[in-house]
């Protein structure tokens, strides 16, 4: 790795995150309907044709096919190609924090980035957040305990008081408003993520938490019968911004 010039690292860094951020793609789309994410092949929901490597390339064929099937002209969502950048982005920015210092450090984040990514995408368009995932996102908080040779007894107390609040939360929502402050799912979340963040870094998951909740609460409140807003993409946010 020392060989290599940083730039070019940071490079092929943002490049893996293009092809993840595409498996994010598919994960986020497969996972919620049962649909098997890891043979089944991409396929043009409209004309049914199995995609080739050539429309398959991250960013590159959205733009090069202008947002369109190349076999039958139908509309290939932009979710695509930003999805892609967005965990291209996340990849190079973990690559610039951690590599190449701590290069298993990068890795948990990286997979971290994936699993956080599919959680808000799977929330924000199905309110609902997978526990096969979410146990994935415990297993890493536990790997970065480790790795980072953080105290578990500090990570214990950070999952014990992420529960804490969560469950605060939902009871006040519930005795205020007569509806669960916060879901079961988020609670659950809170206390995965919690357990890789260093004690002095709260201060920026709060932070980049409540900048993400105002934007989500901007985008929901009032559209929905409910007063319905996802929480989980402003913990993922939160949570990332604290472990970078
Ligand atoms: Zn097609």
């Amino acid at each position: 790795m020392e060989i290599l010039p940083g730039s070019l690292i940071h490079g092929m860094s943002f490049i893996l995150g293009l092809i993840c951020g595409s498996f994010t793609t598919a994960l986020s789309y497969r996972l919620p309907r049962r649909e098997d994410f890891v043979n089944g092949r991409s396929h043009c929901p409209k004309c049914r044709t199995n995609l080739g490597p050539l429309d398959l390339i991250p960013v590159i064929s959205w733009l090069v096919f202008r947002g369109k099937c190349r076999h039958c002209n139908a509309p290939v969502s932009a979710r695509y190609p930003y999805i892609e950048l967005v965990c291209g982005s996340l990849f190079a920015l973990v690559s610039l924090s951690f590599v190449p210092g701590q290069p298993e450090h990068a890795v948990i984040l990286w997979v971290l980035a994936v699993l956080l990514l599919t959680l808000s995408i799977i929330d924000l368009e199905q309110h609902r957040l997978p526990n096969s995932l979410i146990m994935l996102v415990l297993g890493l908080g536990l790997s970065l305990v480790w790795v980072t040779e953080q105290s578990f007894v500090e990570a214990g107390a950070m999952f014990a008081a992420a529960l804490a609040v969560g469950l605060l939360a939902r009871f006040a929502g519930q005795m205020l408003s007569h509806q669960p402050g916060i879901g079961w799912d988020d609670i659950k979340l809170a206390g995965a993520l919690s357990l890789g963040i260093p004690f002095d870094s709260v201060i920026v998951f709060l932070g980049a938490f409540g900048l993400a909740l105002i934007i989500l609460v901007a985008e929901f409140w009032g559209r929905r019968h409910l007063p319905f807003v996802p929480l989980g993409p402003a913990l993922c946010f939160g949570a990332f911004a604290a472990l970078l």
